[in-house]
């Protein structure tokens, strides 16, 4: 009786689950009405003088115009890198070349809550997020190699060492920053120059960074930022005088960029799309392991490479688990990403929610059982509420192709051959997580899964000590770690 009345009350709980709104501040941000190119140290037009619009998604309000760069001034960027790189940035001792890092690293710390909130207006991803991870996090990796720029020989012992020239490195919506430190701050400790492109909805942490860049003093020339679109990207690509290509974004353009460089002596890593397993066995701790499912593929929309978009739960807990997400589902509060108590933010445009809503459909039309909470969405700017699909085949399209939203797929399994089985089954191998008490079932598993991360009792953790990259059409390559460093070297 008094359990039951506690079910109750913990549903009522939940059914007026309310929190007063707790907003960002955006006032203490800057943002130019017009941004144009960052080549050679500095603030140049476009060549074909032509601009596009960054909206925030959570309302489609205009942020500011962003310049596109052609492919002249592309090949100007490359110039003034080929030029720092040749005459200054490889002729300077390393420990001059870690202090810019770490110098770099220090100013981004210290405005860090400028970036996070920039970041929350322009991807669409909470200010949580933004706040408590992604700018952490893109500090710590120019923090992590600036510490490995002047000390390259006791990162690869007996090795002749020696950087590649310059990396041309383009990258996606997602983790704007984040991306933009995992990619230029290894290529500079190996002493690399740089030509980046962010992703034409999120160019405005990348020039945010062009402009502490700038306020370094490191060198002009060294890193260079080119926004743009895809021909933009192309552009990079096809340069004849890059040495190096990094891309992180979709398996569709990354297999482009792979064609577009057979035949050429470009080094080249690519970090591309995902469909991870997420597999709880029954003597996992449920309670996290449920924390770790919402983790998984909820926070962040979805919006993330490595997301546990397949969850394979035992067959004895099924039941549970599923009621138990239901439930944490109902509590998840979808708004504006600048609220501090918003779960999911918005959708980073309205072409990935139309991506993502075509998913939706297809698995009803796939027969699958699809379960969303019911949680107000606001009316203005692209959202998707939380959605589960049971009764999901292994074979059918949303449990094989990648949503990149808020969508999570659910099977059950009885042994650990079958789950390895269907874990492994896809085109995919980025990243799995497991949850068990066992300690020996963890590490059978991780010789097993075909996958490059495999997360124990979490999932979604960072640091930039660790490699990340994937399989199979997940790409190849590893950033992060030594292995991100000797990504951006010669070593003979
Ligand atoms: P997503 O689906 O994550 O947006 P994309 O692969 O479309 O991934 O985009 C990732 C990055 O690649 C973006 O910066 C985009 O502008 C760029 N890009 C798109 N098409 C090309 C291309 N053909 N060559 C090089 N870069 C491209």
């Amino acid at each position: 009786m008094i359990t039951f009345q506690l079910i109750n009350m913990k549903k009522e709980l939940n059914d007026n689950w309310d929190y007063s709104s707790s907003l960002e501040a955006i006032n203490h941000i800057q943002l130019k009405k017009k941004y144009t190119l960052f080549i050679d140290g500095k603030w140049i037009a476009p060549s074909k003088n032509t601009y596009f619009k960054t909206i925030n998604p959570a309302n489609e309000e205009t942020l500011a115009e962003i310049a596109s760069a052609s492919k002249e001034d592309v090949d100007l960027a490359v110039k003034a890198a080929r030029k720092a790189y040749t005459n200054v940035w490889s002729k300077m001792p390393a420990s001059e070349r870690a202090k810019y890092i770490y110098r770099i690293a220090r100013l981004m710390q210290e405005r860090a809550r400028e970036f996070a909130v920039i970041e929350s207006l322009e991807s669409g991803k909470t200010i949580r997020e933004s706040r408590d991870v992604d700018i952490p996090l893109a500090c710590n990796h120019f923090f992590y190699y600036a510490g490995w720029a002047d000390k390259l020989d006791y990162a690869f012992p007996n090795r002749k060492i020696e950087s590649l020239g310059v990396a041309g490195q383009i990258i996606p919506w997602n983790f704007p920053l984040l991306m933009a430190a995992w990619k230029i701050a290894p290529a500079l400790a190996a002493g690399n120059t740089v030509v980046l492109k962010p992703a034409e909805t999120t160019s405005l942490t990348a020039l945010k960074l062009a402009e502490i860049i700038e306020e370094s003093g490191l060198p002009p020339g060294v890193v260079n930022i080119v926004t743009g679109f895809g021909e933009t990207g192309a552009a990079i690509v096809n340069h004849p005088d890059i040495n190096k290509i990094a891309f992180t974004g979709s398996t569709a353009v990354g297999k482009i960029i792979q064609k577009a460089l057979v035949g050429t002596s470009k080094k080249v890593t690519l970090e591309l799309g995902g469909k991870s397993a997420n597999i709880i066995f029954e003597d996992a701790p449920i309670d996290q392991a449920v924390e770790g499912i919402v983790n998984g593929i909820f926070f962040n929309q979805g919006h993330v490479c490595c997301a546990g978009s397949r969850l394979y739960v035992q067959e004895g807990i099924a039941e549970k688990v599923i009621k138990k997400l239901k439930q944490r589902m109902e509590s998840l509060y979808v708004g504006d990403p600048l609220d501090k108590n918003t779960d999911i933010g918005a959708i980073n445009s309205k072409e990935q929610l139309q991506t993502i809503e075509k998913y939706l459909k297809i698995g009803m039309d796939e027969g699958a059982e699809m379960y969303q909470p019911k949680c107000a969405i606001p009316k203005k700017g692209f959202y998707c509420a939380p959605t589960l699909f049971l009764n999901v085949a292994q074979s059918s399209i949303i449990a094989q192709e990648e949503i990149f939203g808020p969508v999570l797929t659910i099977q059950t399994f009885r042994t650990v051959d079958e789950v390895i089985q269907k874990a492994n089954n896809s085109p995919f191998g980025l990243a799995a997580g497991v949850w068990t008490d066992k300690g020996s079932r963890i590490f059978n598993l991780t010789s097993k899964l075909r996958a490059g991360v495999i997360w124990a009792n979490c999932y979604n953790k960072f640091d930039p000590t660790s490699p990340f990259g994937g399989y199979k059409e997940s790409g190849f390559g590893r950033e992060g770690g030594l292995h991100g460093l000797s990504a951006y070297l010669k070593l003979s």
